[in-house]
């Protein structure tokens, strides 16, 4: 396992490296240039990077108390705070796709998950903890074909990967035309989200005693993501973390 991870690194960084010379990344935060060859570090120029840590630092205070169904996240996401970076980071996510910007904030979720999973109740003592299982709750169909991918899934992949943790699809959407969470106010989307999202198949077997991790790139009201962690706690899982980039108090763009 960990044989092939530094072998998959090397493959990787090589094909990054040829990445910059044909496409010189660009600031996620304002579109310059960047330096070639840096951008597994930081997808930030130094002041967009300044902005984005203004935003994190006020977000780890009242992150510290993730636990069980708690919520482990970078920043708070309101528009204009912080120059907009929070933003602009989100819509990348969301639209464009960039796998480097997936790892850049994989990266920094990793501690703050292995603290939470560290602080659980129900932890097992140290040495016979499976690794944490990551998931996500999946976009509307229409949404994954316009964008060509579905950026839930995406961030739990890189999630898993820099946890050194397992990934699994365990939840889908149902066939009822359920509504668009923006569309609607907190009480309708604990309502919608209810009837929105149900288990996979078999993936009772996959979870049974596992701490799972679930991911979304923005968190509104938490119903999509306290909706999942109720099918997963109800299918046996141990315990059940949720994660995100960015959280918001206002109604706008999140799945919930
Ligand atoms: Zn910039």
């Amino acid at each position: 396992m960990k044989n092939s991870r530094s072998r998959n690194n090397a493959v990787s960084a090589t094909f990054n490296a040829a990445r910059d010379l044909l496409f010189p990344p660009r600031c996620v935060g304002c579109g310059e240039l960047m330096e070639p060859f840096v951008r597994r570090a930081t997808v930030f120029c130094p002041l967009c990077r300044a902005a984005w840590e203004s935003a994190v630092t006020e977000a780890s205070a009242d992150s510290a108390d993730a636990a069980a169904r708690g919520l482990v996240y970078l920043v708070h996401y309101r528009p204009g705070h912080a120059d907009g970076i929070p933003e602009k980071l989100i819509y990348h996510i969301k639209h464009e796709g960039d796998p480097r910007v997936f790892e850049f904030v994989a990266e920094r979720l990793a501690p703050r998950l292995s603290d939470a999973a560290a602080t659980l109740p129900t932890r097992t003592p140290v040495g016979e903890d499976k690794p944490l299982l990551f998931t996500y709750p999946p976009r509307r169909r229409a949404a994954i074909r316009k964008d060509g991918f579905d950026q839930a899934r995406r961030l739990a992949k890189a999630l898993a990967e820099a946890c050194d943790g397992d990934f699994a699809a365990l939840i889908r959407r149902t066939h009822r035309r359920a509504k668009e969470q923006k569309t609607l106010n907190t009480e309708e989307r604990a309502i919608n989200a209810t009837s929105a999202y149900i288990l996979r198949d078999k993936a009772t077997e996959t979870v049974r005693d596992r701490t799972v991790v679930v991911c979304d790139d923005l968190c509104t009201t938490g119903a999509t993501l306290n909706r999942c962690a109720e099918l997963l706690v109800e299918a046996g899982a141990r315990s059940v973390i949720l994660c995100t980039v960015a959280r918001t108090d206002s109604h706008g763009g999140g799945k919930g």
